[in-house]
């Protein structure tokens, strides 16, 4: 009866945990899709080729957003990320649920082309904490730390345009929130058809 798979949007500033919560949700809900993005920046080390990111070109990208291949994009530090719209779309239509995991500017995207995706903002449980785990990951400089450290507070002031916010200090809390939230959206009325009932 259910019709279309749920469109999950995840952001949050670099450090939050959305990856970790995202992975944790992906592994204990088999069944759910996490877009792989299309992204100009250099792989880090251990990232592969069309498992972490579609690894592409400036030239590469600009030719998927001028052949409206993406269903959302935008600039991040420097780098352009963005969302393949085929196999999004595909999947929805499958009736599987979708996570995306991107920025604020492209999940504004998103929700004004897809008034039904669900946007969940991750939240660190401070600053300072945000700090101590991006120095802790290792993937970044200093530099881009601080860089990333400043525009937490810009982004924050977008909060009030998502669905829903999770202070990430436990991560299995954070897990459950996520799994909590996908229960209630799917209980929406648009996801439902009775015809079969007539
Ligand atoms: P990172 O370089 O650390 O993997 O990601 C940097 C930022 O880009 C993160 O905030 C991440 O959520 C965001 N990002 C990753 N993929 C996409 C995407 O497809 N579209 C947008 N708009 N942002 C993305």
């Amino acid at each position: 009866m259910i019709q279309e798979g749920l469109l999950l949007v995840i952001s949050g500033p670099s450090g939050a945990g959305k990856g970790t919560v995202c992975r944790g949700v992906l592994d204990k809900n088999k069944d759910i899709y996490i877009s792989i993005s299309a992204t100009t920046r250099k792989p880090r080390p251990g990232e592969l080729d069309g498992v972490n990111y579609h690894f592409k070109t400036t030239q590469e990208f600009k030719k998927m957003m001028a052949e409206n291949q993406l269903l959302e994009y935008a600039l991040v530090y420097d780098n352009y990320y963005g969302t393949p719209r085929q196999e999004v779309m595909e999947t929805l239509k499958q009736g599987k649920d979708v996570i995306l995991e991107i920025d604020i500017q492209g999940a504004l995207q998103v929700k004004d082309n897809m008034p039904r995706a669900v946007l969940i903002f991750i939240v660190p449980p401070s600053l300072e904490e945000l700090r101590k785990r991006l120095i802790q990951r290792g993937t970044d400089t200093l530099e881009e730390i601080e860089k990333r450290l400043k525009c937490v507070k810009d982004e924050l002031k977008y909060v009030s345009r998502y669905g829903y916010i999770i202070l990430n200090d436990q991560v299995e809390e954070a897990i459950k929130k996520v799994e909590a939230i996908i229960t209630a959206e799917k209980c929406r009325p648009w996801y439902y058809n009775f015809d079969d009932y007539a």
